[in-house]
């Protein structure tokens, strides 16, 4: 019986629905594969996605903004997932974006691949947590034999080769392909003039990527300074500052204005006209103090009128208005200024300095951006890049990100894998090994935890319109038979397997990454045994 019927205090009949009529519940083996449909439904979407020949996708947001990228975060972040365990994945592909900044479209293909054949394991009537043992066991051999296959990619500041050319395999599968030397030089570029060497630290907040709509791809640059998205507030004001004195500051700058509380009564219009002339004169004061300060422009948070502007020229005060508060922070971190919250605060020790400070007009659009370069501090850069509509330009930021990324990676840590799928035959071929000595039962989910590797190179040439059953048996034969654990799939077709030749690299703790983030959220989902979903409410 599911309810209950009664009567209220006036005797009319109400039915009272028992909660657990609420809630639907899985239990046991049926709840981890309900999970392992979910997840598996999630991780086929990314599959065509991977690796250089990697397909692009299109999403189309509620309000009809569209995205095209083959970025694994971007898509997943894009879906509307609605179940819970569907949702994990699209954490498990966040926090590598947010930790490492590439390989998201590999984690998750790899997280399938396992739950795939923990199912088959599932199947064979093997214990949730068994499997679950077997693969942190087969996930640690893996991981610790990542160190035996790596190799170090030599770099230094004078000679950035293989920093550019590790760029250019991340740049490979993306659109900006077309003009991949160029942005793996910006990438290579923007990083290293922001990074600390010494304590092997790059922080992203110095780097600004700013996309503008308009040009194409190959008219990107990088420019050694600040790129503010405002234009000089007078029109007619000159385009050009150079040796810049900035004063900047989060406070009004206009004339002063009589607050609506205030109780102000002109009877005349010589009092008017007096009022007038006394904010006039107030707001000439204020810049002939800014002048008499030694600055020659005005970076402000807040806007001024059209009277305001008119006096700033008629003072030759070149001003810009309506900076936001982050792009106030970057000019002052790069100019060396100093944020003035006060008027009167303005000193001459306070302001920032610059080389030269310009307007830039895009063609016949009406978009004009400010750029501040030779700035007292050069460390802080900015990426511009264009593109012939919003989502490529969308695209070449979210890529020229992973390139850069990747940069970083290597300059934390220059130790690489071997990429197209190379790694992890090796990884593979030891972890299957190694289950051979074990005797309990967790040699399966060992071999099971192979063979997920092996999804990586499967998919890797199945994207490239390769034989993937062919590509991969050949590719591990020749690595246990010559003990070259470089060899992986030629997805460009270039000649050669060996990935050192072509430059094809992951950093290791990219990899080393995704193997445990994968392992670690496929072991969560196999321990879940109950599901009780609230249906909400019933009539
Ligand atoms: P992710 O978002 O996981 O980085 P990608 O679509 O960038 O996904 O694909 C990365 C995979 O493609 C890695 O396994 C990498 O080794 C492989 N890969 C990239 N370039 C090549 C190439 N030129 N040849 C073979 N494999 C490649």
């Amino acid at each position: 019986m599911s309810a209950i019927y009664t009567t209220d205090e006036y005797g009319r009949p109400f039915i009272i629905v028992r909660e657990q009529e609420n809630k639907s519940r899985k239990t046991g083996v049926e709840a981890a594969k309900s999970h392992i449909l979910a997840a598996k439904t999630v991780a086929s979407i990314l599959k065509t996605s991977l690796g250089p020949r990697g397909l692009d996708k299109i999403m189309i947001s509620p309000d009809g903004d569209i995205t095209i990228t083959n970025d694994g975060a971007t898509i997943l972040q894009s879906m509307k997932v609605d179940n819970q365990i569907a949702k994990l994945l699209v954490d498990l592909s966040k926090s590598q974006d947010d930790e490492i900044g590439d390989g998201t479209t590999g984690i998750v293909v790899f997280a399938g691949a396992l739950l795939e054949q923990a199912e088959e394991l599932l199947d064979k009537g093997i214990h949730p947590v068994r499997i679950a043992e077997g693969f942190e066991k087969a996930c640690k051999i893996a991981v610790d034999h990542l160190d035996s296959v790596s190799d170090v990619v030599p770099w230094s500041k004078d000679d950035t080769s293989n920093l550019v050319k590790c760029a250019k395999v991340s740049l490979g599968s993306k659109i900006v392909k077309k003009c991949l030397d160029q942005f793996a030089k910006m990438a290579v570029d923007s990083v290293l003039s922001v990074a600390d060497i010494e304590r092997k630290d790059v922080d992203f907040e110095l780097v600004k990527v700013e996309g503008k709509v308009g040009g194409e791809l190959a008219d990107s640059s990088l420019i050694y300074g600040v790129v503010v998205d405002k234009e000089f507030a007078h029109p007619q004001s000159p385009k050009v500052v150079e040796n810049a004195k900035i004063a900047i500051l989060t406070c009004p700058f206009e004339p002063p204005r009589p607050k609506t509380k205030h109780k102000l009564d002109i009877t005349s219009v010589e009092e008017y006209k007096s009022l007038q002339n006394y904010e006039k004169n107030l707001f000439e004061d204020m810049i002939k103090k800014i002048k008499d300060c030694g600055a020659n422009l005005v970076v402000c948070q807040w806007g001024f009128d059209d009277e305001a502007n008119h006096l700033l020229l008629a003072n030759k005060l070149p001003a810009i208005r309506w900076v936001g508060g982050p792009e106030i922070e970057l000019i002052a971190m790069a100019t060396s200024g100093r944020i003035i919250p006060r008027f009167d605060d303005l000193a001459p020790e306070k302001l920032g300095t610059a080389g030269i400070v310009r307007e830039l007009a895009f063609g016949t659009t009406n978009e004009r951006i400010i750029i501040v370069e030779g700035c007292a501090n050069p460390k802080a850069v900015t990426l511009l890049l264009r593109g012939g509509n919003k989502m490529i330009v969308d695209e070449a930021k979210r890529s020229i990100h992973d390139a850069m990324c990747v940069v970083r990676n290597l300059i934390r840590d220059n130790r690489v894998v071997y990429g197209g799928g190379a790694v992890e035959i090796a990884c593979s071929i030891e972890v299957s090994k190694r289950a051979d000595q074990v005797s309990s039962i967790e040699q399966y989910a060992m071999r099971a935890f192979s063979r997920a590797l092996d999804s990586i190179p499967l998919t890797l040439s199945e994207n490239s319109g390769l034989d993937p059953i062919e590509a991969l048996s050949e590719l591990k034969s020749s690595q246990v038979k010559n003990g070259n654990f470089r060899l992986g799939v030629d997805c460009m077709s270039s000649g050669s397997n060996d990935m050192k030749e072509q430059f094809v690299f992951d950093p290791l703790i990219s990899k080393r990454q995704q193997f445990l983030l994968a392992t670690q959220l496929v072991k969560m989902i196999l321990k879940i045994d109950d599901v009780i979903v609230h249906s909400g409410s019933q009539a």
